[in-house]
């Protein structure tokens, strides 16, 4: 049973239909049935439906399946033009129009936008909630989702994201999710850099890397990528950098974030100078061979 079953209060026994099940969405599922929940998931690997099945979760032979009779669907999909598709083709009109909508994928804020209006049009709810926290936060429930949508529409979807995060939070209206995410990852991604930067010179000035952290992190240079998943490897607590980089948050992915944030950005001529460096050095890396590494390994560039 996850840490938000039956017994906690919240609202338990509803249908959800599950899109989605790699890394993150499998842990999610996990959750909803450990809460109590039915859970009909759609996957189009055999392998992840077939382990969400073990996981308590009803395996679908399609979407159209899943969703019959569903209070709520979430998905949890690789990017916007699979997102659109899903739901355009396959959700809606398919859902039940009383079911909430709940995309928690990371997308463009254009196509979460336009796709919650045409399923406003077609008399849904929808919202858009991306997460913060990698696998092991979805896996243990513990992710921070950021809703964008009707009022209405974030407390349709708040007793159901309460079962796989730890705080749930409306950001504003249809796509103010997405916003949140893309702009919280640029300045992730930018952090990162710095921090290296950071670490990288005070070793060249002949600064121990631990005394240049002892003094860092309790001085106005301390932030989120030093003091809590410090890319220096022995520094700092626990993080991906001791364990030769491996799990974490891939390469790829914080590209794909930083992809999305500059792209976002110069559609409405935003100046995002550090953004469209950041994305340029981690595309770098990333065609170096170290998609599947964390991120922080970007150190070994410098
Ligand atoms: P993943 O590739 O492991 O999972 C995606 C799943 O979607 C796969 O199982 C795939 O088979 C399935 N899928 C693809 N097309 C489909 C379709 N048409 N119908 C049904 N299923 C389909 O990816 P992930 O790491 O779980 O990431 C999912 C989303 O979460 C992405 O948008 C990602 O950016 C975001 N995210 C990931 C992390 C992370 O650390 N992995 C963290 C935060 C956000």
């Amino acid at each position: 049973m996850s840490k938000n079953g039956p017994a906690s209060g919240r609202v338990a026994d509803m249908r959800i239909a599950f899109i989605g099940l790699g890394n993150m969405g499998g842990g999610m599922a996990a959750n909803l049935t450990g809460a109590g929940h039915e859970v009909r998931a759609f996957d189009l690997s055999a392998d992840a439906l077939a382990k969400a099945g073990e996981q308590g979760a009803m395996p679908c032979a399609t979407i159209a399946e899943a969703v019959d009779g569903a209070n709520a669907v979430v998905s949890m999909l690789p990017n916007g033009s699979i997102m659109r598709s899903v739901y355009l083709n396959e959700v809606v009109g398919h859902a039940p129009v009383s079911a909430i909508l709940i995309d928690c994928s990371t997308i463009d804020v254009e196509t979460a936008r336009d796709v919650a209006a045409q399923a406003v049009a077609a008399g849904y709810d929808m919202v858009d909630a991306p997460v913060s926290g990698g696998i092991a936060a979805a896996a243990g429930g513990t992710l921070t989702f950021m809703v964008g949508g009707t009022m209405a529409g974030f407390e349709g979807a708040r007793p159901v994201l309460e079962n796989m995060g730890k705080a749930v939070i409306h950001a504003g209206e249809a796509g103010a999710g997405q916003a949140a995410k893309i702009c919280n990852n640029m300045l992730l991604g930018i952090q990162m850099l710095g921090t290296c930067e950071a670490f990288r010179l005070a070793e060249r000035l002949g600064l121990d890397p631990q005394k240049f952290y002892d003094i860092a992190s309790v001085s106005s240079g301390q932030c989120w990528s030093m003091t809590s998943y410090c890319p220096v490897p022995g520094v700092g607590p626990d993080s991906p950098a001791d364990r030769d980089y491996q799990g974490g948050f891939a390469t790829a992915l914080m590209l794909k974030d930083l992809s999305l944030a500059v792209a976002a950005a110069d559609a409405v001529e935003s100046r995002t100078d550090m953004a469209h460096l950041a994305r340029d050095l981690f595309a770098r890396h990333d065609a170096d061979g170290a998609g599947a590494r964390d991120f922080s390994s970007i150190i070994q560039t410098f």
